[in-house]
């Protein structure tokens, strides 16, 4: 008899962004005073200091403007990850990447969800750059 382990998946940061086929798009805020576009979105501008801020989102690819191998990571990262920023449509983000080793400058990324570390039994999920071309694990089983 084969026992079926059953992972349990929790996603973090819901509410600042949205999956879609093509990938995950960020939720940002725009400035209708000054112009700067900001993520993760908020109610004023850091720049102006305008209230009067429109919610839009990103594309779900960008490239990579730094990254950097973490080498001593602690609960609940892994003890080695990637973290790169982003650059995506106007704004830079940082966040973690699905790779061994950090990304060249220029590297074009997809965004999309990815397992960031492990919470006890629970696998944590958020939005995470992917080179091109590397395979995505699918976010089912997300709880
Ligand atoms: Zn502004």
């Amino acid at each position: 008899m084969t026992t079926v382990q059953q992972t349990k998946r929790k996603l973090l940061s819901e509410d600042w962004y949205r999956h879609t086929a093509s990938g995950v798009e960020l939720l940002v805020s725009d400035c209708n005073t000054c112009g700067h576009r900001w993520f993760p979105p908020r109610s004023a501008c850091s720049s102006c200091a305008s209230e009067d801020l429109t919610r839009t989102h990103t594309g779900a690819r960008g490239i990579a403007y730094a990254s950097s191998k973490v080498h001593v990571g602690g609960a609940p990262w892994p003890k080695e990850y990637v973290l790169s920023y982003i650059d995506i449509d106007g704004v830079r983000v940082l966040m973690h990447t699905n790779s061994d080793q950090a990304l060249t400058p220029d590297t074009p990324v997809t965004i999309a969800l990815g397992h960031i570390g492990t919470d006890n039994a629970t696998e944590l999920w958020s939005y995470i750059a992917h080179p091109v071309g590397k395979d995505i694990e699918s976010p089912e089983a997300t709880s």
